[in-house]
């Protein structure tokens, strides 16, 4: 099977009492198993590699709403400008004008969320609470750009087995995601959450997840 549907309704009843949605990981995997998901009415799917999302997006339903949720290059964006309905993962300016660039090219505004490092990893991207006060707190630098609608933040918790500690880092990402929701028109999403931390999460705050083993089983 995959998919497992019985994982997907349990997930989707928790997410509904808390008014969040499910995007549905599918990295790496085939496009059966999101049009096993799609059968059952799933719309929202996230992706990480811009040539997977790519292919997949060629062969599958236009309704599918395509989240990129990766670690996108500047190089690359030109080929997710023209159908891409959310990007998670924006991490510095230069990525955030050159979206704007290429949204303005073909037409579109893009909506986009800025990740957060909350992590104690250093590997994790993100701007870091300063770089993102020096960014929102300029809001002309965002106004100005008429090709993306900033929606909110994103973020990863550390991969870690102590719930406190992934508990304290979703309240960081919630407390910066109430500070600026007041100053931008359209910050009303709170992107955190996944297979082994989303139930923290929702009741920390988020209002999207991002969950794809637990529906499609482990990526190899
Ligand atoms: C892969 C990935 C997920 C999903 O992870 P699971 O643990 O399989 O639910 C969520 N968010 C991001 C940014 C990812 O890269």
């Amino acid at each position: 099977m995959s998919v497992n549907t019985e994982a997907y309704q349990s997930i989707m009843g928790e997410l509904t009492a808390h008014d969040a949605t499910l995007v549905a990981v599918s990295k790496l995997k085939p496009p059966e198993a999101i049009e096993a998901l799609y059968a059952l009415g799933h719309r929202d799917f996230g992706e990480n590699y811009v040539q997977e999302l790519v292919d997949k997006q060629s062969k599958l339903p236009a309704e599918i709403r395509w989240h990129f949720i990766g670690h996108l290059q500047r190089n690359k964006v030109k080929y997710l400008a023209p159908f891409v309905y959310l990007i998670h993962g924006v991490d510095s300016e230069k990525l955030l004008q050159e979206i704007d660039r290429q949204a303005v090219k073909v037409g579109r505004v893009i909506d986009v969320l800025l990740q957060v490092h909350i992590a104690t990893e250093e590997s994790k991207f993100g701007f870091d609470a300063g770089e993102l006060a020096a960014l929102l707190e300029t809001p002309e630098k965002i106004e100005g750009l008429a090709g993306i609608r900033l929606r909110g933040l994103m973020g990863m918790a550390s991969f870690s087995e102590d719930s406190s500690l992934v508990r304290q880092e979703f309240q960081t990402l919630r407390g910066l995601f109430v500070r600026y929701k007041t100053a931008f028109p359209h910050f009303d999403l709170l992107s955190m959450g996944m297979s082994g931390d989303y139930g923290i999460a929702l009741s920390e705050g988020s209002n999207m997840v991002r969950i794809g083993s637990l529906l499609f089983g482990r990526r190899s």
